[in-house]
């Protein structure tokens, strides 16, 4: 089957029950059954059969089934969060005295997560540059238990060689963790590149709203029962009303990512052809430093990319680029029908990875909105850029 038509007809089997074409919405705590022996047969598979509201209801087992399905692992864990299937996914697979390697670019509250909260427990974290591949055997220890990758990074675009990581780590039996949110399932199949634990911020554009929190874990099959286990311990639980949300956003998921890749593209030539920037952090760009792998192994590139003006650009033009837009919201999140321009700071976020660029750099999110007045609009807030240039210019 195609992945278009897993994305349709996947984790449907409660709706069909009914005869209805979507996942009803289950709210539940307490399930009730007809005889006591009928409650210990359930038992028996507490994992798939229908026992406690806060273990999942018919609504999180579609939802699950279905995102599994999409991303190519054997089965899924909702959570109520990208950064709690993160969290949550990071305590399962450690234990105290354990050693561990994560991107320097990785998503950043996931650092805060390990600075403050797992190095309380014991473990041990190494921060690794991007661009590392193979070359992280070299940091591999006796007692390194995991690689947290996410490609591309999320500020700064870098793109990881996961396959060359996966091998140096699989010939030390380190597992590979990866944050699949940026490619999405239709353009980067993790399980396909040796990764063993695919983590999505379902929030970003499977939800594709913006109306709704929620993460996936999606597990091998060797890695899901220690991990499915302790999301339980730790009282993982998602709302019904959002697994509704995921689920209805995953069926148009096919439809939206061309439209968001498109433009994309077309606002990132825009962007490279503004004499006032220095670099597009787009991994789709032939001029970007990680496009070769970006090429050989993604199937295609989301709406999120980044640019970096020149050098000596001040803070005020860019605030008059930013600020006033008719199209472009100024927020965090992405993967949303919106457009979005934000200020970011990649030198701030990876302090263990230099940084080539000294200019200011702003992070954009493609919509689903014309491209033609997206341009417009920009063209207007870089209009807006030179004004405030020459104005501080003359000032000087
Ligand atoms: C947003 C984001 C997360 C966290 O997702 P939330 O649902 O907001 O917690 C994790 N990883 C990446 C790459 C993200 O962009």
């Amino acid at each position: 089957m195609h992945l278009h038509t897993k994305l349709v007809t996947s984790g449907r089997t409660s709706a069909k029950k009914v005869g209805i074409v979507n996942t009803p919405v289950h709210h539940a705590s307490t399930i009730l059954f007809p005889t006591l022996a009928a409650l210990r047969e359930a038992q028996k598979d507490p994992i798939r059969n229908l026992l406690y509201g806060r273990l999942g209801t018919p609504s999180t087992f579609d939802l699950e089934d279905a995102l599994a399905d999409a991303e190519g692992g054997h089965a899924a864990i909702a959570c109520p969060s990208g950064m709690a299937a993160l969290a949550i996914a990071l305590t399962a697979l450690v234990k105290t005295g354990d050693h561990i390697l994560v991107v320097d670019t990785v998503y950043d509250p996931v650092r805060a997560f390990l600075n403050h909260t797992l190095t309380r427990f014991g473990v041990e974290v190494t921060y690794y540059a991007p661009a590392i591949g193979s070359g992280i055997s070299d940091l591999i220890r006796p007692e390194t238990r995991l690689v947290l990758c996410e490609a591309p990074g999320s500020h700064s675009f870098e793109v990881q060689d996961i396959p060359a990581i996966a091998k140096a780590a699989h010939a030390s039996d380190v597992i590979v963790i990866m944050d699949n949110t940026w490619a999405t399932p239709l353009y980067f199949r993790p399980f396909e590149h040796g990764v063993d634990v695919s983590i999505q911020a379902v929030t970003k554009y499977i939800v594709g709203h913006s109306d709704c929190e929620m993460g996936a874990i999606i597990c091998s099959e060797k890695t899901f029962p220690d991990i499915k286990q302790q999301a339980t311990r730790l009282g993982n639980c998602v709302a019904p009303d959002d697994c509704y949300l995921a689920l209805r956003g995953l069926r148009t998921l096919a439809a939206r990512m061309p439209l968001h890749q498109a433009a994309g593209f077309r606002l990132a030539e825009w962007w490279g052809a503004q004499p006032e920037v220095e670099q597009v952090l787009h991994p789709g760009l032939p001029s970007f430093p990680g496009h070769d792998i970006w090429k050989r192994d993604f199937l295609g590139a989301s709406g999120l990319f980044g640019v970096v003006f020149r050098k000596g650009t001040s803070e005020g033009a860019v605030r008059a680029l930013v600020d006033n837009r008719r199209y472009f919201g100024i927020g965090f999140s992405w993967g949303g029908f919106e457009s979005l321009i934000l200020p970011t700071d990649p030198k701030k976020l990876h302090p263990e990875t230099p940084w080539p660029y000294e200019g200011p750099s702003i992070r954009i999110h493609a919509g689903l909105e014309n491209v033609d007045d997206l341009i417009e609009d920009l063209e207007e807030g870089m209009a807006a850029f030179r004004a405030e240039q020459a104005a501080e210019e003359a000032g000087k």
